[in-house]
């Protein structure tokens, strides 16, 4: 049941609606209300229909008897098919053997929208659901899903301007690479070369010198072949970007906002994520630990017999096993620097490590985020750019702002649906989407 009843949603009614069904308790007993939505499930028995009702906010039970409404009223109640969008009006009954306790008696019923016969049966497999995703997500367990992706955007944002971040819109068709050039979508923009973004990084480290303080939401596209259960081409992040921070601070703000999140999802979503979802889950506590990329290798080696070579990135599979070794969020710091983007600042102390980190999730989940320090330094980020084999023209206003001020600062950018994937215990990232993107799917 989605929470509707602590807010005011009166403005929002339309189409002769009294009612959302989240808002029927026994307190409106003996009531008339007027409810729309569609219908999830009927049977007949007689003179009597039942029916589940659903809308955006829960299902309810409706009954509609033959004596009670007038003829078309039953004739509609008959006829209609499973999804078909219905408006009713009836009195509110306390039923105990009513899903909920309460039900509706109809004294009308109206098909608004006829459905043809429902083509998702129970049988059916993972790639014709994702073919009917447009109709899959009106199941529970996408609606449920869906719902709690905009409840953990909806307590970052509260949290982040809570903490004095403002919220930014970057450009989505951009000239110059974040994460490389291999991944780039490119479009044609007039004549010209243009990109897909792949993370709003750059152009918030402008923001940072205008409002210190930012973050956004906001799509990123990769043109990655790589089909594991956590890469989509098209994915949201919530990246920030800090003036004046270090990777300390980062990685307490990182903690302080999954633990926040993950505190409000279950103090207000518990029971939807046990019944509709079956997890379990705990929200973590601060400190969260920190190993470094090299002790990493070295839980590998010890524990999961896997041998990876210094300046290796982690493949999947040892991501997996060393997410599995803990029961709750941790940090991977001091990555190398060759496995890392040009714009990671090396750490003065040990110039082939950056001052960087990874926050992973427990549980086999793996990473859920990255950032660290950047260079503020113009000739170090020349330099690491052209180590790169990047074209440092289409970076010339990037460097810009390594010669008008810019300060040491840190960002990181955490991934929703990684995120969600791991709140809501799924298998695979594209679960959490409302239309995954993947090398395979552009449809629906
Ligand atoms: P990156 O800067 O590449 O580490 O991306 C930041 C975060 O975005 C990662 O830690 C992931 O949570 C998420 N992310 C990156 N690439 C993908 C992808 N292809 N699919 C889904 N999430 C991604
Ligand atoms: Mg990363």
């Amino acid at each position: 049941m989605i929470k509707v009843t602590k807010l005011d949603l009166s403005p929002l009614k339309t189409f002769g609606k009294t009612h959302y069904i989240a808002e029927i308790t026994e307190k409106l007993e003996g009531e008339k209300v007027t409810l729309t939505g569609w219908v999830y499930r009927k049977r007949e028995h007689g003179k009597l229909v039942f029916i589940i009702l659903r809308d955006g906010t829960g299902t309810i039970q409706v009954t509609i008897h033959k004596d009670k409404v007038d003829e078309r009223s039953f004739k509609d109640a008959r006829k209609v098919s499973l999804e078909s969008a219905v408006k009713l009006t009836g009195i509110v009954k306390r039923d105990p053997r009513a899903p909920g306790g309460v039900e509706i008696q109809a004294t009308s019923f109206e098909i608004v929208s006829l459905a043809e016969p429902w083509p998702i049966t129970k049988d059916a497999g993972k790639v014709f659901l994702l073919d009917m995703r447009h109709l899959h997500i009106r199941s529970f367990k996408v609606r449920t899903i869906l719902y709690l992706r905009s409840e953990i955007c909806r307590y970052m944002r509260e949290f982040l301007h809570k903490k004095g971040f403002v919220e930014i819109h970057a450009p989505i068709i951009i000239t110059a690479a974040c994460e490389g050039g291999a991944t780039l979508f490119p479009l044609k923009y007039f004549g010209r070369k243009a990109y897909l973004t792949q993370s709003a990084q750059l152009y918030e480290e402008a923001a940072i010198t205008s409002l210190e303080k930012v973050y956004t939401i906001a799509p990123g596209f990769r043109s990655e072949k790589s089909r594991t259960r956590r890469h989509l081409t098209e994915f949201w992040m919530v990246e920030c970007e800090i003036a004046f921070a270090t990777h300390e601070d980062i990685m307490k703000l990182q903690e302080e906002l999954v633990t926040y999140v993950c505190e409000k999802i279950v103090e207000e979503h518990e029971k939807e994520l046990k019944e509709i979802l079956n997890r379990e889950f705990k929200p973590p506590t601060i400190p969260f630990e920190r190993i470094t990329y090299t002790e990493a290798l070295d839980l590998l080696r010890e524990k999961a017999g896997i041998e990876l070579p210094w300046g290796e990135d982690f493949g999947a599979e040892a991501e997996r096993e060393l997410s599995k070794m803990f029961d709750q969020p941790f940090f991977v710091t001091h990555f190398p620097t060759v496995i890392r983007s040009f714009y990671h600042q090396p750490d003065p102390e040990n110039p082939e490590v950056t001052l960087s980190s990874d926050l992973m999730a427990p549980e086999g989940y793996g990473e859920l985020s990255s950032g660290g320090v950047r260079i503020s330094d113009y000739d170090l980020l020349v330099k690491r750019i052209k180590e790169q084999n990047l074209p440092l023209e289409s970076y010339s206003w990037y460097l810009d702002l390594r010669k008008y001020g810019i300060p040491p600062h840190a960002g990181f950018g955490i991934g929703i649906e990684r995120l969600t994937a791991w709140i809501c215990g799924l298998e695979h990232v594209r679960d959490t989407t409302l239309f995954p993107r993947t090398p395979s799917r552009v449809y629906p």
